[in-house]
């Protein structure tokens, strides 16, 4: 037993927000009930019934998949609900199956093993991706996996929880969400997983507080542990004390009252007192998100990162392909406009042909791989052109650094109307081109840049990371990873300035756009669109709608004078605390 235990102390588990909330209660220990596959040899003679036992348990997989794809549809729609789609197609992949059989045949051994063995293959080469999201989809075939060998044993499925509960576990797949739903759960932590997670998304669907990435969560809390959780904080208080738990609840009731308020505000446009209007958009990496997205009173979709588009892949999309995806996106947002990112391969992102790179994030990625690849460059540029007859659609470059790349972009957007011309096909002729501002080398000469294009959105995520040379994803380093921090406010500025000097609008996509504490300090520095995660879309809007455009530029004025980041975020938060009173902080 450890200390914590058995003193009952309180420890706090930081991890990543998925979905938002705050619940207290009982913590339930989930842990798959998978114990070890034994390699077991059989007999020629025992070929046949080892068969029969696996095509029942396969059958009775999708059997459970089946009404579990019923239930999801019906408590979570049917876009949601596809993952299921995605399980049942495993089951039913014939050359999968085939494979097992033939092994279970030729080697003798038990159709557990074999199962285990063959599965294991595809979800290894998922999980050796440079990629979150591969790393979903592993968890996704794991847990068809871990179904079939739990019906070849003739286990009954999981399904009942006394009482209300928090479920504690390494990771969620999408059909434990799901089934889990059926009781009263109170929230969701996990140590793996990330937010863009099926589990997560279902989470936030479902209404219920979820944290995940909390790394050894499962192995800390036991089953009955009494454990907070704060979905909106992205944490997990084992044993909280009384004081704790009265701020959390606190907390909750403020956020209640607060989102209570908020839903009027989801139709409005976002602009401040004194009428600055901001366009405020969200981010999404997938077309499931535009429904979530235009709820929360999104303004349209400010980045849409392509490159998800590419996961699960071997190879990139056809034109084709990705003029139908892209056209559905803009359909679903019409009136209002998205902006498509050209695929930013490399990096930490998937790449189909990525070669291995000692430093990726300085690396090929981006606008090189895009430059150095024109076919691929241009059947994506075909694809989201072809798409822009209702002239809704913005192109974006990302990882620029230098002009020439922006030079050499446009060129390609050129050929592709050409290419489009001679084919008949038609497209918006005045389709607006930008590019992110995420490389200190562009942010310096944004002006020069912005003379190139028709708009700028800032990337604070690599800008940042490029800027202060901390790795975004390096939690030894995180302390100096600052929004906040004075070099980043004054290159921020200094884009918004540039941008303006030339007549271009300035927006931000990076997560400090969706940061509450940098709102009105970015409305101060006068930038022209926000686009955020959908989940903080009001609360940004609402800070927006609250404040005037003067006023936010004296206090970035101030802000700009200070000298380090803590001095700056002190100060911005007390200023949010007296401009929006009834914003839920964190106390
Ligand atoms: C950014 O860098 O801020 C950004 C929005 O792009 P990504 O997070 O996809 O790199
Ligand atoms: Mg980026």
């Amino acid at each position: 037993m450890d200390t914590t235990q058995a003193t009952g102390q309180e420890v706090v588990l930081k991890g990543i927000a998925a979905a938002p909330g705050i619940s207290y209660g009982h913590a339930y220990v989930y842990s798959k009930q998978i114990p070890e596959v034994q390699e077991k040899s059989i007999s020629a003679g025992e070929v046949e019934g080892e068969i029969g036992r696996l095509r029942n348990a396969n059958a009775r997989s999708e059997k459970e998949l089946t009404k579990i794809h019923a239930f999801a549809e019906q408590k979570l729609g049917s876009q949601n609900a596809r993952i299921f789609e995605a399980q049942i197609m495993i089951l039913a992949d014939a050359i999968l199956m085939g494979t097992i059989e033939k092994r279970i045949a030729q080697e003798l051994r038990n159709a557990e093993f074999i199962v285990a063995n063959e599965i294991s293959k595809y979800r290894q080469m998922m999980l050796a991706a440079p990629d979150e999201y591969m790393h979903e989809r592993a968890r996704d075939v794991e847990d068809v996996m871990n179904r079939i060998i739990r019906n070849i044993r003739d286990q009954k499925l999981f399904s009942r929880l006394e009482g209300e509960s928090i479920i504690v576990t390494e990771s969620l797949a999408p059909a434990d969400t799901v089934i889990f739903s059926r009781n009263q759960i109170l929230g969701y932590a996990t140590d793996l997983g990330g937010i863009t997670s099926h589990a997560a998304i279902l989470a936030r669907s479902l209404k219920t507080p979820a944290v995940v990435g909390l790394r050894s969560a499962s192995k800390t809390v036991r089953t009955g542990d009494m454990i907070a959780i704060d979905g909106y904080a992205g944490l997990i208080v084992l044993n909280p004390t009384e004081e704790t738990l009265q701020t959390l609840m606190r907390k909750r009731q403020r956020f209640k009252e607060f989102e209570d308020r908020l839903v009027d505000i989801a139709g409005l446009t976002a602009e401040t007192q004194d009428h600055k209007h901001i366009e405020l958009s969200a981010n999404i990496a997938f077309a499931d998100e535009i429904e979530f997205a235009l709820q929360q009173g999104s303004a349209g979709i400010g980045l849409f990162r392509t490159e998800s588009e590419l996961i699960g892949k071997s190879t990139y999309p056809t034109e084709e392909e990705q003029y139908r995806a892209y056209k559905a996106v803009a359909d679903a947002v019409y009136p209002n406009s998205v902006i498509f990112r050209a695929f930013d391969v490399g990096g930490d992102k998937i790449a189909p042909d990525a070669e291995h790179e000692a430093n990726p994030f300085l690396g090929w990625r981006g606008i090189r791989v895009l430059l150095d690849r024109p076919a691929l460059f241009l059947d994506q540029l075909r694809g989201i052109l072809r798409a822009s007859s209702r002239k809704n659609i913005r192109i974006m470059f990302p990882m620029v650094s230098t002009v020439q790349e922006i030079r050499g972009a446009r060129e390609m957007v050129e050929r592709a109307k050409r290419d489009l011309e001679a084919r008949g096909l038609p497209y918006d002729p005045g389709i607006k081109v930008g590019v992110m501002i995420e490389v200190p080398s562009a942010a310096i000469m944004a002006d020069q840049i912005a003379a190139e294009v028709d708009f700028l959105s800032i990337g604070t995520n690599d800008l940042i990371q490029y800027l202060m040379a901390v790795d975004r994803d390096n939690n030894a380093v995180q302390a100096l990873y600052q929004p906040f921090n004075p070099a980043v406010l004054r290159t921020v500025k200094h884009i918004i300035d540039a941008g303006h000097k030339r007549g271009v609008w300035v927006g931000m996509c990076g997560e400090m756009a969706g940061d509450p504490l940098a709102t009105v300090l970015l409305v101060g520095l006068g930038i022209d669109e926000l686009s955020v995660i959908p989940v903080v879309l009001p609360e940004i809007k609402k800070i927006i709608l609250s404040i005037r455009q003067k006023d936010a530029k004296r206090i970035a004025d101030k802000a700009l004078a200070m000298t380090t980041d803590g001095e700056i975020r002190d100060y911005l938060s007390s200023i949010v605390k007296n401009k929006v009173p009834d914003i839920p902080f964190d106390e």
